[in-house]
């Protein structure tokens, strides 16, 4: 008798919620961003002339939550390159105003698609000098509007809160390598592909389900450049990542497949160059995430806790004047014959490097000795960790990341908020090369970073998490 009682208890508290009710209420939406017509394309500089038509449709997706407290928050995901902080500083301050959502509770991450559109307020300047003020006014326009669409879709996610379950698995997907290998001559080439090399295979996954088991959607991450095609191609595509959402939302009608891009500063798929080897990887990924949300994944409880911060992270000294100058005119001194060596950076990129920064002297201005670097973490009760890294972080920061605050619970991305420059560790700094500081002087920025940019993100990651995560 006394074990019939306990059991209707049991169920009462199931039926009532306590035990396994939704605490959650979720709301979907996608929205299509290709371009309507040409258009510059981002990624790679070695285009030459805008896009020629589409492969693949773009979109910006937004997943509203809103936890047990009624607080919401809203992840975008987008297949593009990677917002400027500029960009992502604007929606963010239109989508405080028109739904009060606060910056700690918006996080806005790119798939890094190299086959996708240029935008404006960028810090890279690669292939501008190719544009003609026609081509570049049609990328002003091109990021107006998609900054109003990225708006809009985040307010119909809002608006669209329905009750939700949400759960946590891993899967792997064991297809994308290391792209730095050291030469004979002592050098890190890059975009060579090094098995030996440092990769994370972790796929993690967030699944959303209706109060009624159904799937709404499921967002997965992966820490791998989205370079399987190559600068030969000139149509819009969301590459590996958006043939993998495209597959899992075929599979599964009427779910949203949501891409979050990880540490994949350093990390690429080889072999690669055809629409077919685009395809392959992003159905070997989608097949890891459906196998994943087919199986048994851990139920998310709790308060979603959010927090966002700037930590400033050092430059190294930049060149003088002198230096600058003398570089601008293209001469080859020391400091720039080691520049070419050691970053593996050309002569033409010093050259405009230097002009570049001799600009912004010019104007009066200082060059930055330091970059206001955006990290957040999202803490999904005692289950789930998310840490949304700025930047195209290298491999290294993921993995000491996981070593040091549990891998079973964590999830780090990268290419959030502000994709400006590669972050490499101390390890890829001092060995050089293109992602410790030869992609730099393709930007107006000073660089390389200082040898303290590893611990200076480390530690503010280790101080913000410890802000959220319930004790
Ligand atoms: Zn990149």
């Amino acid at each position: 008798m006394k074990l019939v009682l306990a059991l209707t208890l049991v169920l009462a508290l199931t039926r009532t919620g306590f035990a396994a009710g939704p605490s959650w209420k979720a709301g979907l939406a996608k929205i299509p961003i290709t371009p309507a017509n040409s258009l510059w394309m981002a990624g790679f500089g070695a285009r030459t002339n805008v896009s020629r038509g589409t492969l693949q449709e773009l979109y910006a997706k937004a997943l509203a939550l809103e936890d047990q407290d009624g607080q919401r928050s809203v992840l975008v995901t987008t297949d593009l390159v990677g917002f400027s902080g500029p960009l992502a500083n604007t929606i963010a301050e239109r989508v405080s105003k028109q739904h009060g959502l606060s910056r700690e509770r918006l996080i806005l991450n790119s798939s890094h698609t190299h086959s996708g559109p240029q935008m404006s307020d960028r810090l890279v300047f690669w292939s501008d000098w190719r544009m003609s003020p026609d081509q570049v006014r049609d990328i002003e326009a091109y990021t107006r509007w998609m900054e109003d669409k990225v708006v809009a879709v985040i307010g119909t996610a809002l608006s669209n809160l329905q009750p939700a379950r949400l759960s946590f698995g891993r899967t792997a997907a064991r297809f994308a390598v290391n792209r730095r290998l050291k030469t004979e001559k002592g050098y890190f080439a890059s975009f060579v592909p090094n098995p030996a090399g440092p990769v994370d295979h972790d796929v993690p996954v967030l699944r959303i389900d209706s109060d009624g088991g159904a799937l709404r959607g499921v967002v997965f991450g992966y820490a791998c450049h989205a370079t399987a095609l190559l600068p030969d191609n000139y149509r819009f595509c969301g590459d590996y990542p958006g043939f993998a959402q495209a597959w899992l939302e075929q599979q599964h009608a009427g779910a949203v497949a949501f891409f979050v891009q990880g540490c994949g500063g350093d990390i690429m798929v080889s072999p690669r160059g055809t629409i077919e080897l685009a395809q392959k990887y992003g159905e070997l990924l989608a097949a890891a995430v459906d196998q994943s949300i087919r199986g048994a994944t851990r139920p998310l409880q709790g308060a979603l806790r959010c927090s966002f911060d700037l930590v400033p992270v050092a430059f190294a000294a930049p060149p003088n004047r002198a230096e600058l100058e003398a570089r601008a005119q293209g001469k080859d001194t020391d400091s720039a014959r080691h520049a070419r060596e050691f970053l593996r950076a050309s002569a033409d990129e010093l050259q405009r490097h230097a002009q570049e920064l001799l600009k912004i002297l010019d104007r009066g201005g200082h060059l930055p000795v330091e970059y206001p670097y955006p990290l957040q973490v999202w803490q999904f009760g005692q289950d789930l960790t998310f840490i949304a890294l700025a930047g195209e972080p290298v491999v290294d920061y993921a993995l000491r990341l996981k070593k040091e605050l549990g891998a079973d619970t964590l999830w780090v991305a990268g290419y959030c908020n502000d994709v400006f420059a590669y972050i490499p560790s101390l390890r890829v700094l001092r060995e050089g090369g293109y992602e410790g500081g030869g992609a730099i002087v393709g930007a107006r920025l000073p660089g390389p970073f200082a040898p303290s940019v590893e611990e200076t993100i480390i530690k503010k990651v280790h101080e913000v998490v410890g802000r959220v995560r319930v004790r």
